[in-house]
């Protein structure tokens, strides 16, 4: 296992680290701090001076399980029509420690070069093709729409999420412009044809844009899609099960109740009918309705109820000065003092030692791994 050091404070003492591979650090505060007493580190290569004092950690590396579809661009690979690249560093730099990509350019699979001709959407809201912005004879709406199918279909058991370059008229996931013949905007807008295509092929994908990725909520809301998706195709896209389905249903009872208190109930009906309707049938159901649930935004207050019941199954066996901590974290949580991270990590610990099985099996404590950070900014 590797062992990973992160700079976390400036002192005038440090500390020795041994069996260091690699070393985090803060080059702003590294900058500020060769001062004396200058002391020289060597982990692995890396020099340092400074005076400060480092925490040593077990980071192991993520294990990569799970293969995003990524649009091949925004990986920085200069596939765009003038011969560039729209690289994303959130993508490059981030989410490759967690995942697997597969980086798809639609324009270049259909046989259209490096440099080529740049194309739009040509039409209204509710038809409109893809044609050359020059040459709008040249019209590419069903290559790019066959693209999209052909790519739904190879990577449906592949892949677990999508992530689309945004305004593209093959990528867009939603409101690139639509234009008259004549050049002028047509006041519209829809999804790139590559994206509608794939989206339609494949309507449980959890599907989202780069730029919109940069919203704390949205992000988290994406992620949480992908692992759930992650989840059910492991454990129940191929061998749908009665039980199967029950325990699914049980470990995300309160993610669901995250996302939408109304689907909440709907998908406990839907469970606790199950063995009327054959289970094949039961499953289809439930995953679109699943899926769906997880699209609506948590917010703090549906966070907040969540987490007001989850410390409900500590009721009897939390101390007095335990349950009035709890409860302090989780209001300054809803009053938007803290993020989500910290009553999520306060109550995970005191479910390890007060939960249930039932309680602690939540996925709704740990929807994604917690390297991602995703909860620290909610
Ligand atoms: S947006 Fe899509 S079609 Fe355009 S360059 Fe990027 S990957 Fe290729």
């Amino acid at each position: 296992m590797n062992i990973e050091a992160s700079l976390i404070s400036r002192t005038d003492s440090c500390q020795t680290v041994k069996g260091v591979s690699k070393l985090y650090w803060d080059d702003n505060v590294a900058d500020k701090t060769l001062n004396t007493p200058d002391l020289l580190y060597n982990f692995s290569g890396i020099y340092k001076k400074s005076r400060c004092a480092m925490a040593i950690v077990d980071r192991p590396e993520p294990e990569k399980t799970i293969t995003l579809g990524i649009s091949a661009c925004l990986a920085g690979e200069k596939v765009r029509y003038n011969g560039d690249h729209k690289r994303s560093g959130f993508v490059v730099n981030s989410l490759t420690r967690f995942f697997h990509l597969k980086s798809v350019c639609p324009e270049v699979a259909i046989g259209l070069g490096i440099p080529r001709e740049p194309i739009r959407l040509v039409g209204d809201a509710d038809k409109y093709r893809v044609v050359g912005t020059d040459h709008p004879e040249n019209d590419f709406t069903e290559p790019l729409a066959e693209y999209g199918q052909q790519v739904a279909r190879s990577l449906e058991r592949s892949i677990s999420g999508y992530i689309l370059m945004q305004k593209s008229p093959s990528c867009g996931m939603e409101r690139v412009k639509i234009y008259h013949p004549n050049g002028n905007p047509a006041g519209a807008s829809g999804p790139g044809m590559f994206a509608r295509s794939l989206m339609e092929t494949s309507p449980l994908l959890p599907v989202e844009e780069e730029g919109r990725l940069h919203d704390p909520v949205l992000r988290d809301n994406f992620f949480v899609r992908v692992f759930a998706w992650h989840r059910w195709q492991q454990e129940m896209r191929d061998n749908p099960t009665h039980a199967g389905l029950v325990a699914f249903h049980a470990s995300h009872k309160y993610l669901i109740m995250a996302h939408s208190p109304q689907n909440y109930r709907k998908l406990g009906q839907m469970v606790s009918i199950g063995k009327k309707i054959p289970v094949n049938e039961l499953a289809a159901e439930y995953i679109a309705l699943f899926m769906e649930t997880l699209c609506f935004k948590a917010n703090r207050k549906s966070h907040t109820n969540v987490l007001l019941h989850l410390l409900g199954y500590m009721k009897k066996t939390l101390s007095e000065e335990s349950k009035k901590t709890l409860l302090d974290i989780i209001e300054q949580y809803r009053i938007g003092t803290i993020p989500l991270v910290v009553p999520i990590t306060m109550l995970r610990h005191f479910l390890n030692i007060h939960g249930s099985d039932y309680v602690k099996e939540q996925v709704y404590l740990q929807p994604h791994p917690e390297e991602l950070g995703l909860r620290n900014t909610l």
